[in-house]
């Protein structure tokens, strides 16, 4: 993938990437992020760069993504601390795929389940059921299992193989159907105020 440009939504995708993606030099990881710089190409591309190191192997790299303007803009505008959207558009993500939004939101849902804090626990919870959203915008309706091409590695696609039921779109479903819809946890964020941290790094 390192020919082709990496394509993001949003900054908040740039960073949940870098929690599934393995180091390019020692295949573990995970890979830790330093800030986003705001990046143009070419004068045609803008998006940010963003220097990593493997915690694991300490090797490091500097990985370029494309990300909209407006969703740039729309980081800065935000208020400080504010829960981000991952990805408005219904375009399934271009670098994390079907699995990897599926480990994320294991992830994630077991941080806002031990979150002490309420306001945390809702990020936390708003940002889980995001990725569940992206794992479904990858399947076909009558389909029950996700499509080839919803794998972006061979890994990825063997885990699938030997374990087909934990990408089972109802399991998806269901899952999604116990959190609130999305306008429900943005509404109750809303009137419950900001966080300082950004959200995130919860944990850098
Ligand atoms: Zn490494």
């Amino acid at each position: 993938m390192s020919d082709v440009p990496l394509v993001a939504h949003s900054l908040a995708e740039v960073y949940l990437y870098l929690m599934v993606t393995p180091c390019g030099k020692c295949g573990r990881g995970p890979l830790k992020g330093g800030d986003a710089k705001p990046a143009e190409w070419d004068n045609t591309r803008v998006g940010v760069v963003v220097e990593v190191t493997c915690s694991i192997c300490d090797d490091q790299a500097r990985l370029e993504f494309d990300v909209p303007a407006e969703r740039l803009a729309a980081i800065k505008s935000a208020p400080r601390g504010s829960a981000a959207k991952i990805n408005p558009t219904p375009e399934p993500s271009r670098i994390i795929d079907v699995a990897g939004w599926v480990t994320l939101f294991g992830v994630i849902a077991d941080a806002a389940a031990r979150a002490t804090d309420k306001g945390e626990a809702r990020m936390l919870g708003y940002e889980a059921a995001q990725c569940l959203d992206e794992a479904l915008k990858f399947y076909d309706q009558e389909n029950e299992l996700p499509p080839e091409d919803a794998f972006f590695s061979e890994a990825s696609r063997r885990r699938h193989r030997e374990h087909p039921q934990k990408l089972a779109r109802s399991r998806l479903i269901d899952l999604r159907a116990r959190l609130p819809s999305i306008d429900a946890m943005e509404k109750r964020m809303a009137s419950a105020g900001g966080k300082k941290r950004r959200w995130w790094k919860p944990w850098g």
